[in-house]
């Protein structure tokens, strides 16, 4: 079997749980199995079902007041509960801060062998092999998993939605939760805002704005797309943008359908955050600028100046 952790934002499904079980459900078809999918928090049944929809015939449901707040220790325990009461061989998760947080916990828990970041099925079973980047997108490796149980956390946007009907059937599971030792003393939730780990269509700046005064066509153009907005390190560094908008090797990894890079110039730790996008587009002056190589399409000119034309092009289209 097949274990999901998926994540929900409000009782609202995030887009990445459906792409996880959708995942999951076509490495069942390898694995010969079935799936199940685990939601922790305060969801609607109906919300529940529509795990179903991607291939979910079990959904288990756990809504205590205990797990309200993210808690890496207790979730890693309580997953690793349901995974032996359900006798999973493989657990699935994102490759996201939670799923980055979990999942060596679950992995010495579960004694399971671990490959995070993956972006595709294994390419095969027997033995277990998953292909994965690394070193920032510059090569591949091959990674047999051999213990019984295994761990994948898997990219965003990586693998596609895949329909694939079930009546599931939802189990509401209680759990004791014991105290981890540790306090969650505060924590500051964005709400109302898009989750630019979950945006179809990202913008993003760099250094090339030459101030944080001049972001107000970026965050207009966010605006008329309905996208989310990013920038290059150096600018969060600078304060001209929160730092949690800051892409790349040491910031958020994301991989939207469509990522803008107004005056960025592509360094490979930038490259390193954003590389799995569908499409890249690079605004920048410099002809030679590394963002070319990586871009599919470029235009060549000053992002002031390319903005505020793009602005109008998309109003006229709308
Ligand atoms: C260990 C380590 C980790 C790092 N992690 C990250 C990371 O996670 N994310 C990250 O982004 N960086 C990271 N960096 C920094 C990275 O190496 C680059 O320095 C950084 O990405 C450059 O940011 P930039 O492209 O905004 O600025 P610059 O390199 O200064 O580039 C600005 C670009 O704008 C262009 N430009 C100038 N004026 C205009 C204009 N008017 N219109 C259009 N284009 C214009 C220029 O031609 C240039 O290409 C890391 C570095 C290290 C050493």
């Amino acid at each position: 079997m097949i274990l999901i952790y998926t994540e929900n934002w409000d009782g609202k499904f995030k887009k990445l749980t459906y792409e996880l079980v959708s995942y999951g459900s076509e490495l069942a078809k390898q694995l010969n199995t079935n799936v199940v999918a685990l939601s922790i928090g305060n969801v609607e049944d109906n919300e529940l079902q529509k795990l179903g929809d991607y291939g979910a015939s079990k959904i288990v449901s756990i809504n205590e007041a205990a797990l309200e707040t993210f808690d890496t220790q207790v979730y890693a325990t309580v997953i690793t509960q349901i995974a032996e009461n359900e006798g999973a061989k493989t657990v699935v998760l994102a490759h996201n801060n939670v799923g980055k947080a979990i999942s060596p916990r679950l992995s010495a828990k579960l004694k399971a062998g671990l490959v995070s970041g993956v972006e595709n099925l294994p390419t095969s079973v027997e033995p277990f092999t998953v292909k994965k980047k690394v070193f920032t997108g510059k090569a591949f490796a091959n990674i047999v998993i051999k213990s019984d149980i295994k761990i994948l956390t898997l990219f965003q946007n990586s693998f596609g939605l895949v329909e694939n009907k079930k009546d599931a059937e939802i189990e509401k599971f209680s759990v004791s939760v014991s105290d981890s030792g540790t306090t969650v003393l505060e924590t500051k939730k964005a709400t109302g805002k898009l989750l630019l780990s979950d945006a179809e269509i990202v913008i993003s700046a760099g250094r090339g704005m030459k101030s944080g005064d001049n972001w107000q066509p970026i965050e207009e153009l966010a605006e008329l797309l309905g996208g989310g907005t990013a920038c290059s390190r150096p600018v969060s560094d600078e304060g001209w943008r929160p730092h949690d908008e800051h892409v790349g090797q040491t910031g958020k990894i994301i991989a939207p359908n469509l990522y803008f890079a107004f005056g960025i110039s592509g360094a490979i730790q930038h490259l390193g955050g954003v590389s799995s996008s569908k499409f890249i587009v690079a605004i920048n002056t410099d002809k030679d600028a590394p963002i070319f190589e990586a871009a599919n399409y470029g235009i060549i000119g000053d992002a002031r100046t390319i903005l505020p034309e793009m602005i109008e092009a998309v109003k006229r289209i709308k």
